[in-house]
């Protein structure tokens, strides 16, 4: 008889955009035609930039000739793709990252899953309030979360971000193994300033602590004196792990693409005090379990970085950018507290009068025909607000604003 992992079935049995899709489709039954927009969606919808299908179609016609054939990659990735990411996404930051420290996947979400294999199961970890849920819930499949008690995991710390704090997290008053950190924001659209970002990287140097910072939404920065990533911070190479993706960057999430940094300099430690370089870890798992991605893929994230591509891929990000302007001054104007949208692709709406989200989610729905994903679906600190997305296209986000418009104003 085989046991099952007792762990998995801690987990809250719905995903959230399940339960958001239920409630969607049960409206629609009820009212077909009512044509209903989402602003929910964590999905970009804009097509890849021709810089990119252009060497898609190139590596297509490679991998059919006999000469341009390849089968399994580099585990690691493509020598041509880490030197690009070296070049193009630290040098002129003044970052230096070797090739060797770059890991390319197939999206960050597999990575910011699978590193904490790396640590023992039985190290506290920390995150920001509310918060992605891969990082939690990869947590809770191994048994480090503990169980949940009043929407919280016993053995997480959490790190409140909202309005009261002006969605700064406070430094943890006790030491931490693990922190997660993601900026700009996921679900807040909010971004750490250098100033901000130096405490934590000072607070895991004092207190030896690993920081897995997610940059997914960097190419989102407008404001230059925002980091793009934790690296920009003295000292952050001993402490931390960096994670990248092309699936908000440049329409990746459909093709799968993205990279991790994992410097030379960062280690854990054995029981007996022995440091080891979670390098050559992250390399042996990946060896081990990992077979890389498509070429296809991997010379499609190299053509981000041409100059037609780093062109086209701006323009896009512009194109969601100027959504969330709309979005931003419209529901402002509408008297309602909006968050985030200047240096990221979400705004975080305070729900009126202290509404709860799943309420204000449904009135939205029924009054307005328009989706929006309740804040507390990431995290307690998340309830009293709601999360809309700047992916939509231009005609659906005015349609949305508009009739947003006429049932509040
Ligand atoms: C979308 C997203 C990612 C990227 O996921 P992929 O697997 O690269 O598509 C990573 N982190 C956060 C916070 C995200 O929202």
């Amino acid at each position: 008889m085989a046991l099952v992992n007792e762990h998995f079935l801690k987990l809250p049995n719905n995903y959230l955009f399940a339960d958001i899709s239920k409630k969607v489709n049960a409206f629609k039954v009820q009212h077909p035609g009512a044509g209903v927009i989402s602003l929910g969606i964590g999905d970009v919808t804009r097509p890849l930039c021709p810089a990119v299908t252009e060497a898609m179609h190139k590596a297509v016609d490679e991998m059919g000739s006999q000469a341009g054939f390849r089968g399994y990659g580099p585990e690691q990735g493509y020598q041509f793709l880490r030197e690009a990411i070296v070049k193009n996404d630290f040098l002129p930051r003044g970052i230096h990252i070797d090739p060797s420290e770059v890991f390319v996947n197939d999206g960050a979400k597999s990575d910011t899953g699978n590193i904490q294999e790396l640590v023992r199961w039985d190290n506290s970890i920390g995150v920001t309030d509310p918060i992605y849920p891969v990082y939690i819930d990869s947590n809770v499949m191994i048994g480090r979360a503990g169980v949940v008690q009043d929407g919280k995991w016993s053995n997480v710390i959490y790190m409140p971000c909202t309005a009261q704090n002006n969605f700064v997290p406070q430094l943890p008053d006790r030491r931490v193994d693990i922190i997660y950190l993601c900026y700009p924001n996921n679900p807040t659209g909010t971004v750490i300033t250098k100033d901000e970002l130096r405490k934590w990287v000072n607070y895991a140097l004092h207190n030896d602590t690993l920081i897995f910072y997610d940059a997914a939404y960097e190419a989102y920065i407008q404001n230059p004196d925002i980091p793009h990533s934790i690296y920009e911070i003295k000292g952050a190479r001993k402490v931390a792990i960096e994670f990248h993706s092309y699936s908000k960057t440049a329409g990746f999430t459909g093709v799968r693409c993205g990279y991790t940094v994992v410097p030379k300099e960062v280690t854990a430690a054995t029981l007996e005090g022995e440091r080891v370089p979670l390098n050559h870890l992250w390399y042996r798992r990946q060896c081990t379990k990992f077979n890389g991605t498509s070429y296809i893929s991997q010379r499609a994230a190299e053509a981000t970085y041409s100059p037609e591509g780093k062109q086209q891929v701006r323009e896009t990000i512009r194109y969601y950018m100027d959504n969330a302007a709309l979005m931003h001054s419209a529901l402002t104007r509408l008297g309602l507290t909006v968050y985030g949208g200047q240096d990221a692709p979400y705004l975080w709406v305070k729900t009126p009068e202290g509404e709860g989200s799943w309420r204000f989610f449904e009135q939205m729905l029924y009054n307005a025909h328009v989706v929006c994903t309740p804040g507390v679906g990431f995290g307690p600190s998340g309830e009293g607000y709601v999360r809309l997305t700047a992916f939509g296209n231009r005609e659906d986000c005015e349609e949305a604003l508009d009739r947003i418009a006429k049932w509040i104003g």
